[in-house]
């Protein structure tokens, strides 16, 4: 079922749902069972799954460092299906532009087409560790604009070389990429608010945020959306604060604000225990305002972890 069928089922109840983070390469799959397992209690419709992108490895072969380019946490679309089976839960692929031709993601597409999957998340991604700027791959998508169209042309039987007739369509619910406080490479919010139309226009069916901590923030971007016209829905996305290393490291790569009272809140913490509590709370008092608001859905990003996901939840649902 489509995120945008479980959003209209619900009638206006808020949703739960969260992201999930494939493992390491080699690692077992059982420790993320082991963290989805808690969280089903709070029967969750929809669950995402990121894509990583391709990175360079070094491997020592008797002191000559051997340059790789390569995915360390591959098997998206795998875990999708798995996760779907197991559970019997929708679930979200994350599909990038960055580090996939236009082909590849085709075939991307196919495969979560026959394994019933009805849902995904397209994505631009970012730039690589050793590049300043995202660089399209070649026969890649440069903006995620192209890949919403690309999605939305299978749904008519438009594939890339060819318009074939077809009784069995690929008709994707399509989530993007929403930001509060503006995408970092954006010249202003009303210039990405303009770029997202242009992705809904091009058939996005809903939009899930960059995490925030202020809801003001969200509140502002849902009003700012509709003046310029987008009329999908908005899941905000909730990042519950871990470490205390996350207030240098989350305005930095995500280019958000953090409330100062969160800043005091975590700086009097004496070790990563109270950090993560105070996660929690914050992520609480977020949560139920929001719930309060009437949003879609709360989508967590869980990174892997769920005990304060679930702690978070069992407060809320
Ligand atoms: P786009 O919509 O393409 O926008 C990127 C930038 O280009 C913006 O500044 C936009 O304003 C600008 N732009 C758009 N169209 C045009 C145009 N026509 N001309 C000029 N400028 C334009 N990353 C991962 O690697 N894996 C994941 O699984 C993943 N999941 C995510 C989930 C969510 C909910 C969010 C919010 C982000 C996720 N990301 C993920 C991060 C995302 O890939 C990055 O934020 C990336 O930098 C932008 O992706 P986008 O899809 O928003 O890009």
């Amino acid at each position: 079922m489509k995120v945008t069928e479980h959003i209209e089922k619900a009638k206006g109840k808020t949703l739960f749902s969260f992201e999930i983070i494939p493992p390491v390469k080699g690692k077992n799959i059982k420790e993320l069972y082991n963290n989805i397992d808690p969280l089903m209690e709070f029967k969750p419709p929809f669950i995402d799954v990121t894509t990583s992108r391709e990175e360079y490895i070094y491997i020592d072969r008797e002191g000559l460092l051997d340059k790789k380019l390569t995915r360390m946490r591959p098997g998206t679309v795998g875990i999708c299906a798995s996760i779907k089976h197991k559970y019997d839960v929708d679930t979200v692929p994350h599909v990038l532009c960055g580090g996939f031709t236009k082909e590849e993601t085709e075939y991307v597409l196919v495969d979560c087409h026959y394994l019933g999957i009805d849902n995904v998340m397209a994505l631009r991604g970012d730039a690589m560790r050793e590049q300043q700027y995202f660089e399209p791959t070649k026969g890649g998508h440069k903006f995620a604009l192209g890949l919403v169209e690309q999605i939305q042309n299978l749904k008519c039987g438009q594939y890339l070389h060819e318009v074939i007739e077809t009784d069995d369509c690929a008709d994707f619910c399509i989530g993007v990429a929403g930001y509060p406080e503006k995408h970092m490479e954006a010249p202003s919010l009303q210039t990405d608010l303009k770029r997202l139309k242009q992705k809904v226009e091009a058939g996005a069916d809903y939009v899930v945020t960059q995490m925030f901590f202020d809801n003001d923030k969200y509140f502002e971007f849902v009003e700012a959306a509709k003046k310029t016209g987008i009329n999908v829905p908005i899941i905000p996305g909730i990042k519950p604060i871990a470490v205390k290393r996350h207030l240098n490291i989350l305005p930095q790569v995500f280019k958000i604000d953090l409330p100062q009272d969160l800043i005091d809140a975590v700086d009097d913490c004496k070790d990563n225990k109270a950090v993560r509590q105070v996660g929690i709370e914050w992520a609480i008092q977020q949560s139920k305002e929001l719930k309060e608001a009437g949003v879609p859905s709360l989508h967590y990003y869980s990174m892997g972890k769920s005990d304060n996901v679930h702690a978070i939840a069992k407060a809320l649902f």
